[in-house]
């Protein structure tokens, strides 16, 4: 027991703890090594690299153990989610001939006292009579979270379960327990600290190269016709996941197959692109004509602050309602970027609140259509003050567990920033207000532009005075 809590969970009978047993014994087979490899993840090299180490233990324990070294037991894959990292998992046991025990970390969260740890308890001696193995708890956080002062009973036994089955190892006992978080912020100390999840993997979205890699391994049982460009596709997919890119191809495999084609052409790549990032086309939806105006105002807004500002390069815009949104603009990145400035945080901000801008100088009100871009914007600005030190609280960041009691002071320099950009966009859009009259009508009228229809747009305007873009 790692310490006393008031107990405010409900308390089991043995008798039916051990019938919740029985029911989770037999509801669960014992799973069969994974045929995944490596090759069959694609990108991630360093990562790759890294797990090399412990193939090799579980590969060659005896090499180790006349060393003295120890096993490590636990790794830890954090980052966004769809990046691989339960598939990294199954590589390993693949590639290592082990038994695998995927669970989710939901699966031990229970109303019943003790039933949890009991879980955790069956799957850590499944695991070790099928030694070597790999036990995979996906959503760690579930049960790893930090503890706190108020109490939980449940949750707290079976965190210290975990904690005590991860230190009661034998030496002869190749388990290697691989957890998987999008949160790592929020786990416990005790779970991190050295001899349990000591070794942190972080698994982030891929780059260009990668996501070309990701692409080809899943199109490599697919007939492509020869005029797509995977590099281009690549491209065009910047900060998707590894999950998002295979959807995508398993997307324009049932396209194709739905427009009757042999192969998977370029169009069925587009289409499964634009529905992956914006949902399915809603074909019969009825937009009232006073909607479609406020929406081509909108989206023309976001576009063409896009383009002043020089943020990312704008594809395609349309106001054919796709998903829950009435309109959206893709933009396709000319390049992975790892360092962002102030300024161009700033842009981004802008040109999400484009559209609220536009509504507002040119009907003089808003809509509640800029809700998800209010949300991206804040979050943002929120980032730029808590995490990267670029307000006027010049280099100073707060810790999640600090931002309570700073609240008011944050809450002041996110409105800072959220502010002067808000100023920016309407200040902007109107000085180029013809523009954007001209790129809504447009819009209006044939309901989807290409990038280079916009451009076209902004070409007939750009030696008028009244338009200034961005240096
Ligand atoms: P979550 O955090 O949501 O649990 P995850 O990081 O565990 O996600 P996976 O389940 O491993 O993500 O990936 C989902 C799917 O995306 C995989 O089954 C695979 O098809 C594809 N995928 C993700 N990353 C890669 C990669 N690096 N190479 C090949 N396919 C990938």
């Amino acid at each position: 027991m790692y310490y006393m809590k008031l107990d405010r969970s409900p308390q089991l009978e043995p008798v039916q703890i051990m019938k919740m047993e029985k029911d989770d014994k037999k509801s669960k087979t014992d799973k069969p090594t994974p045929s995944i490899r490596f090759h069959d993840v694609a990108g991630l090299e360093e990562v790759k690299e890294e797990l090399v180490e412990i193939i090799d233990f579980i590969k060659n324990p005896e090499k180790y153990y006349k060393m003295g070294a120890k096993i490590p037991k636990g790794v830890l894959f954090h980052g966004p989610p769809g990046t691989g990292k339960t598939l990294l998992a199954q590589a390993i046991a693949g590639e290592t001939a082990s038994a695998f025990f995927p669970a989710s970390g939901s699966e031990f969260v229970e109303k019943y006292v003790g039933v949890g740890a009991k879980r955790v308890r069956t799957l850590f001696e499944k695991a070790k009579k099928e030694s070597p193995s790999v036990i995979f708890i996906d959503e760690i956080d579930a049960i790893g979270a930090k503890r706190s002062t108020e109490s939980n009973n449940e949750k707290d036994q079976t965190l210290n379960q975990l904690l005590i089955e991860m230190d009661g190892f034998h030496s002869e006992q190749t388990v290697i327990v691989i957890g998987a978080t999008n949160r790592i912020d929020l786990l416990d100390d005790a779970l991190l600290r050295p001899g349990r999840f000591d070794r942190h993997m972080f698994i982030g979205n891929p780059d260009v190269k990668a996501r070309e890699e990701i692409l080809k391994v899943h199109i490599q049982n697919k007939p492509i016709d020869a005029l797509v460009d995977i590099k281009k596709l690549a491209k065009r997919t910047h900060g998707m996941s590894g999950a998002h890119l295979s959807n995508i191809a398993n997307e324009a495999a049932i396209l194709a197959v739905r427009n009757n084609k042999k192969q998977i052409g370029i169009d069925e790549f587009n289409q499964a692109i634009e529905k992956v990032v914006a949902g399915l086309q809603r074909k019969n939806a009825v937009v009232i004509e006073k909607e479609k105006r406020t929406v081509s105002f909108h989206e023309a807004g976001h576009a063409l602050l896009g383009k002043l500002l020089n943020t990312d390069s704008v594809s395609k815009i349309s106001i054919v309602p796709r998903g829950e949104a009435l309109g959206y603009v893709l933009y396709s990145p000319e390049e992975d970027r790892y360092l962002i400035t102030t300024k161009e945080l700033k842009n981004k901000i802008q040109v999400l609140l484009g559209g609220r801008a536009a509504e507002q100088l040119i009907f003089g009100e808003v809509s509640t259509g800029a809700r998800d871009d209010l949300k991206k914007a804040n979050s943002i600005a929120y980032q730029m003050v808590c995490e990267y030190g670029m307000s006027n609280l010049v280099n100073r960041v707060f810790d999640i567990s600090l931002i309570k009691n700073c609240y008011s002071m944050i809450d002041g320099e996110i409105k800072n920033i959220i502010d002067e950009c808000y100023i920016n966009s309407i200040s902007k859009l109107e000085t180029n207000l013809d523009l954007l009259n001209r790129v809504s009508s447009e819009l209006y009228e044939k309901e989807t532009l290409t990038g280079e229809e916009l451009d076209l747009i902004i070409k007939d305007f750009e030696n008028k005075p009244e338009c200034c873009f961005a240096t």
